[in-house]
């Protein structure tokens, strides 16, 4: 299923795979003045490259090469015959079949793999608009995010989704991603509007990347401290935590606060 949502010159296009009529997890594409920036699930791949017949979709961003991002490129790339642009290691990864979870089966599947990725160069300019491209590992590698200055939109992809996370996946190193959150701090001074891939739109954008950044910073200190005192990291994390939430069994134990935890103890930040 699809839903769209508007926010000034920026189209939102939330999708979800539907069981029983109901939206199974949401991920959003965006799509401004003739680029599109990811293009969801293999699930919703079908609906998406319908609705895009009522767009002019010139050519296609993507943040990052997971099945959640880059699931229509082949059927949206052969349709309307047009770029699909990415970080040179994306553009390989999306060559190949992934390996996923049977969570990450279920919920957004095996995106087809796509041959013709493009490597993004520094810039990307539509018709009115222009937009930095700033290299944002951390989340995984070959992370990019969108910058448009002048309006102060950025397209953050999986780089951020909350002010305060409490589990990241064992793939994820908080050192980079308060780098990356750091260097797009750094690339504008103006206030930020941070495009989500989970939908949430977030109006005060810089705040929300130093209150982000402040989060993980003292997380680590908190925890090396606990470390030097003695405690193992289980115990750290049911102190900070309470244990492990819902979220571990549901992505077979791939979401954890214990490895938010160990990136802590390992993180320079
Ligand atoms: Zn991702």
């Amino acid at each position: 299923m699809i839903e769209i949502h508007k926010y000034q010159e920026v189209t939102q296009i939330k999708m979800s795979r539907d069981i029983g009529g109901k939206p199974l997890y949401w991920v959003a594409a965006y799509f401004i003045d003739g680029m599109l920036v990811d293009t969801g699930c293999d699930y919703t791949s079908k609906e998406l490259c319908d609705l895009l017949q009522k767009y002019d979709v010139e050519f296609v961003v993507n943040t990052h090469y997971h099945e959640d991002h880059v699931g229509a490129n082949y059927l949206i790339g052969n349709t309307f015959n047009i770029n699909i642009f990415a970080h040179p290691k994306t553009v390989c990864l999306m060559k190949q079949k992934p390996e996923l979870y049977p969570y990450q089966e279920m919920v957004w599947g095996y995106p087809k793999n796509y041959e013709n990725g493009i490597p993004v160069g520094d810039k990307i300019n539509t018709l009115n608009f222009s937009f930095d491209v700033i290299e944002t590992p951390g989340h995984c590698d070959g992370h990019i995010v969108l910058l448009e200055t002048n309006k102060g939109w950025c397209f953050t992809g999986d780089l951020f989704v909350s002010e305060n996370p409490k589990v990241i996946r064992p793939e994820e190193d908080i050192t980079q991603i308060v780098n990356s959150m750091e260097r797009i701090l750094n690339t504008t001074k103006s206030d930020l509007v941070l495009f989500t891939s989970i939908g949430r739109i977030v109006e005060n954008g810089r705040s929300a990347l130093a209150e982000c950044i402040n989060y993980l910073k003292n997380l680590s200190r908190e925890v090396k401290e606990l470390y030097q005192k003695g405690y193992p990291i289980s115990t750290i994390r049911d102190m900070l935590f309470g244990g492990e939430g819902p979220i571990y069994q549901r992505t077979n134990n791939q979401f954890s606060s214990e490895n938010l935890i160990k990136s802590a103890l390992a993180a320079n930040i």
